[in-house]
């Protein structure tokens, strides 16, 4: 499972994170993830749920934001909501477009505990 990985990774740089202010436990996190950036968000809760066991962020608060996908169409510059790369423009039906923004994959804060 490929969220499974995801969410180590997560776990790994959170981690690093609370170390690098000497603290030992996570308290909370916040994720920005993209509707495009690949991920079921579901899969992510239930890999997030699974790969916190025995680490830092055991009983981290965490958060995720869904980031809506938005594109830019290219021809007549109508800002719409995208789900698939190869949805066109409500407006005009232009193939083109520019992605603005759901392929984020980012942690947008950690709360750690205090140092021991
Ligand atoms: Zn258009």
């Amino acid at each position: 499972m490929h969220e499974f990985s995801i969410a180590m990774s997560i776990i790994e740089i959170a981690e690093k994170e609370a170390k690098a202010v000497n603290s030992k436990y996570i308290s909370a996190l916040d994720l920005d993830v993209g509707t495009m950036a690949g991920i079921e968000y579901y899969a992510l809760d239930t890999a997030l749920e699974m790969a916190v066991k025995d680490t830092m962020m055991e009983n981290a608060k965490i958060k995720v934001n869904k980031i809506q996908a938005k594109a830019l169409c290219s021809d007549c510059k109508t800002e719409f909501e995208i789900s698939c790369i190869t949805d066109s423009c409500p407006k005009c039906n232009g193939l083109f477009h520019e992605i603005l923004s759901g392929k984020e994959l980012k942690i947008r804060s950690i709360v750690v505990e205090d140092a021991v």
